[in-house]
């Protein structure tokens, strides 16, 4: 079993189509992208735009407002001209909002085909998004799942929300229409990382993925980690959101660590720093801390090992592209595996900022 098993860890990506969301492209090749939703009224254009701003400086890529009432679709076009990233309408219940949406400039609207409806309103819907040359996600959602599916399953479970999904997506293609996306969403972790992966056996229309109604952080974020990360490892989902209850900006930063994590994208120094324990032998804490701080904003992706004793320290210190084991108020840096440098505690951070340079020098084309 030992010999049969993959040396380096990491399934490649589910093979999926691309479908183009005004600049950013998800799904085949296209780097997982991260998106958000604002929490203002859509139609108070001052906060949506000012709140959308604040998501695009954080780092959002692809951003998504609500659209219950016309008034919120009459804001549409005065707020996708002051933003940089692509808009997403979602809509619920009704497909005249949906309808509403289309005549605006907006980038892709998201359905939930459990309550617009029907599928003859779908498929207005659907029509008019072509004739547009406008993408759709089709948000399958557990708590709102088609009648006659749960009666046909007992409840929401993986295999009735794939069918959901499915039904609606022949119908799209009956249209002629293929720029769908689908999200499977459910607030019980189990059921949406099996709807998933139950769908990626069966389809390849890119996913969004992302744990529903996740609460309140920090246990929001480690729920929506519990989640999002065996489907990430599994090579699963085109596009992340992290749902949290609140001000939205926040999803962006764990969003990024969660797929920064599953090395899916990496695009920062990956800092590895021992919890320290009573073999301590430096200010560890404090090396950490002013490392971050100059580390702050790097677009490396570089491993960094950073331990406080020599016990564990130099075997680890290997597995990085850069690593300290330290010892006696001393410091060793190895770079690949080797010793390079001894250096006092007080010089630790300069010299692991000079390796660091010095990588950055020689990867420049990695
Ligand atoms: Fe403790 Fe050393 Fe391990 Fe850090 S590296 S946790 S100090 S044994």
């Amino acid at each position: 079993l030992l010999e049969q098993a993959p040396r380096l860890p990491g399934k490649p990506r589910h093979k999926t189509r691309e479908v183009r969301i005004g600049s950013v492209v998800i799904g085949g090749n296209h780097p997982i992208a991260v998106q958000s939703m604002t929490t203002t009224d859509t139609h108070d254009v001052e906060a949506t735009v000012q709140q959308i701003q604040a998501l695009e400086a954080a780092g959002c890529e692809l951003v998504r407002v609500t659209v219950p009432k016309p008034e919120d679709a009459h804001a549409l076009t005065r707020i996708r001209e002051r933003i940089g990233i692509p808009l997403i309408c979602d809509i619920h219940f009704d497909y005249k909002m949906a309808l509403a949406a289309l005549d605006h400039p907006i980038d892709k609207i998201r359905i939930n085909p459990g309550n617009i409806g029907g599928p003859e309103r779908f498929r207005q819907v659907v029509r008019k998004a072509k004739s547009r040359g406008i993408p759709m996600r089709i948000g399958v959602n557990a708590g709102s799942l088609e009648r006659d599916l749960c009666e046909k399953y007992g409840f929401p479970c993986p295999p009735a929300m794939v069918e959901s999904a499915l039904r609606y997506i022949e119908m799209a293609e009956e249209e002629g229409y293929h720029d769908i996306v689908v999200s499977l969403k459910s607030s019980d972790v189990l059921v949406a990382v099996e709807a998933y992966r139950l769908y990626a056996q069966l389809a390849d229309y890119p996913t969004h993925i992302g744990i529903t109604e996740a609460g309140k952080p920090p246990y929001a974020v480690t729920k929506s980690a519990a989640g999002l990360a065996p489907l990430l490892l599994d090579g699963i989902g085109d596009t992340i959101r992290v749902s949290l209850l609140g001000d939205p900006v926040p999803e962006i930063a764990a969003a990024f660590d969660i797929l920064q994590a599953t090395q899916r994208r990496v695009r920062r120094p990956e800092l590895i720093a021992c919890p320290t324990c009573g073999r301590l032998a430096i200010d560890l804490e404090k090396i950490v801390a002013e490392l971050e701080k100059r580390l702050q904003g790097k677009r490396l992706p570089v491993k960094i090992s950073v331990l406080g004793c020599v016990v564990n320290g130099p075997g680890e210190a290997r597995e990085a592209d850069i690593g300290i084991a330290a010892g006696n108020g001393k410091g060793m840096i190895f770079r690949n595996g080797e010793i390079i440098r001894r250096v006092e505690e007080a010089e630790i951070v300069d010299a692991l900022m000079e390796e660091i340079a010095r990588w950055e020098q020689e990867n420049q084309h990695r």
